[in-house]
């Protein structure tokens, strides 16, 4: 017989698992799928930012409310995900790049955010050990802030346990079930979960979902690598830095380290799908995309990423020759921090939208699916609050945001 629920969310990441617990908070009886484990994917790979600065308007005001989710995340959840709020840095080492950053100032003044532009001396004053020589100036935004992406997730997910909802994981969700133009069911490996209401979380793999209903979620997978170094013999600030690399120094002294600026490409069937609609952005950024063709692309030929349980995890490989190269930028910018030698190091594929905004949606065909995905590269920290709306576009019937900018009809 099949198993009974309000809502049935559809992956296992930050946005799945606080949408989950915000639903079981208000009462609703919740069941979460996720394919692999929890926060197996992006959620758990990525750097650890929560900032409001360098964003998009329309994200704004969600994210500083945000803000105030982290800040009690703790004491909400009953466990420690190494919330720091000691800001948001971006180093400018050229003219264009604090440009960028100047750019940026008008928007932080309009909502009342606490962004500085900084001078090399006053970076310097912030960051002990830091090398200022070739720093223009920086954009910080002290009310920013970081946490351990290996934890949040699954302290949501936990929440959600506590307050009743029911998890499964190593269960991917195969399609969805329609009766009377509405959603009444989801079709999982082990079984058939009914609902009135179903919320599709399920990052790089949603288009994937939504296909049967005609709905064009185009969403081109990005690979991001990080490397861990040991434990560093300097005690640095815990913020993200953005500068020559991307780096964080974890509360256990051990740093984590990025390729800033680039992102790979793995070219696969989908890049020929939606790549005309990725030109203006591919156009942006053209100086920081690498393209690699490879497996990935076999793969995609092969009908690999088509079906849901044959990576029960995306796990791609990282981008070793970056890393060395980010880990010499790092030792330019920390000269006594070195050497610098990785313990380990990963790779996650970001799910890129065409204008890098996501998708919240509640969708009138089918009623009862909303879609929540397509975070493009800073889901992490804007994650909880994105639980919270959906939640209350299920619960309450609105949401206290303008979220037209979001709407998956953009696309057709
Ligand atoms: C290297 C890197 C660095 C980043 N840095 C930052 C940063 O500093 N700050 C920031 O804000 N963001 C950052 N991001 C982006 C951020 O990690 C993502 O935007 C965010 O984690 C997306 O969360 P999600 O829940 O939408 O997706 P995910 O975490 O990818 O979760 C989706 C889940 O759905 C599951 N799933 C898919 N299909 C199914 C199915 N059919 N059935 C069941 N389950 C399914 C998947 O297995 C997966 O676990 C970074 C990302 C990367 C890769």
């Amino acid at each position: 017989m099949a198993l009974q629920f309000d809502t049935v969310v559809i992956g296992g990441g930050i946005v799945g698992t606080a949408t989950a617990y915000y639903l079981a908070r208000a009462g609703k009886r919740v069941a979460l799928v996720e394919k692999g484990r929890i926060n197996g994917e992006q959620s758990s790979r990525n750097w650890g930012a929560v900032r409001t600065q360098g964003r998009d308007p329309s994200q704004i005001q969600m994210m500083l409310d945000c803000l105030q989710i982290w800040r009690g995340i703790e004491a909400e959840l009953g466990e420690s995900v190494d919330w720091r709020e000691q800001g948001q840095m971006r180093v400018n080492y050229d003219r264009k790049m604090t440009e960028r950053s100047e750019a940026f100032m008008p928007i932080a003044r309009e909502f009342g955010l606490t962004t500085r532009l900084l001078t090399a001396g006053e970076v310097a004053e912030l960051l002990p050990y830091y090398d200022a020589r070739d720093c223009q100036s920086a954009l910080f935004t002290p009310t920013d802030g970081s946490a351990e992406p290996e934890k949040v997730a699954p302290a949501f997910a936990r929440g959600a346990s506590r307050l009743g909802a029911t998890i499964f994981d190593f269960t991917s969700a195969k399609s969805i079930d329609v009766r009377n133009s509405a959603v009444c069911a989801v079709e999982t490996e082990h079984g058939r979960l009914d609902c009135e209401t179903i919320v599709l979380a399920a990052g790089a793999w949603t288009g994937r979902l939504l296909k049967p209903f005609a709905i064009e979620h185009p969403t081109l997978w990005i690979r991001g690598s990080v490397g861990r170094t040991g434990v560093v013999p300097i005690e640095m600030r815990k913020l993200v830095v953005w500068g020559k690399c991307a780096y964080r120094q974890r509360i256990d002294g051990k740093v984590n380290i990025a390729v800033a600026e680039d992102g790979f490409h793995d070219l696969m069937l989908d890049s020929f799908a939606h790549g005309l609609k990725f030109l203006p952005l591919a156009v942006r950024n053209w100086q920081n995309v690498r393209f690699s063709l490879g497996k990935p692309l076999v793969q995609s030929v092969m009908g690999e990423f088509s079906d849901f349980t044959t990576h029960r995890t995306l796990d791609p490989r990282p981008d070793w020759k970056g890393l060395a190269r980010a880990s010499k930028l790092f030792l330019e910018e920390y000269p006594s921090a070195g050497p610098i030698k990785f313990e380990c190091g990963w790779a996650g594929y970001i799910d890129y939208m065409p204008d890098e905004l996501p998708v919240i949606d509640a969708l009138q065909k089918p009623e009862g699916l909303f879609v929540a995905a397509g975070l493009s590269g800073h889901g992490f920290g804007i994650g909880p609050i994105i639980g919270k709306t959906v939640s209350d576009l299920i619960c309450k019937g609105r949401s206290d945001y303008n979220l037209a900018p979001f709407s998956s009809r953009r696309f057709r």
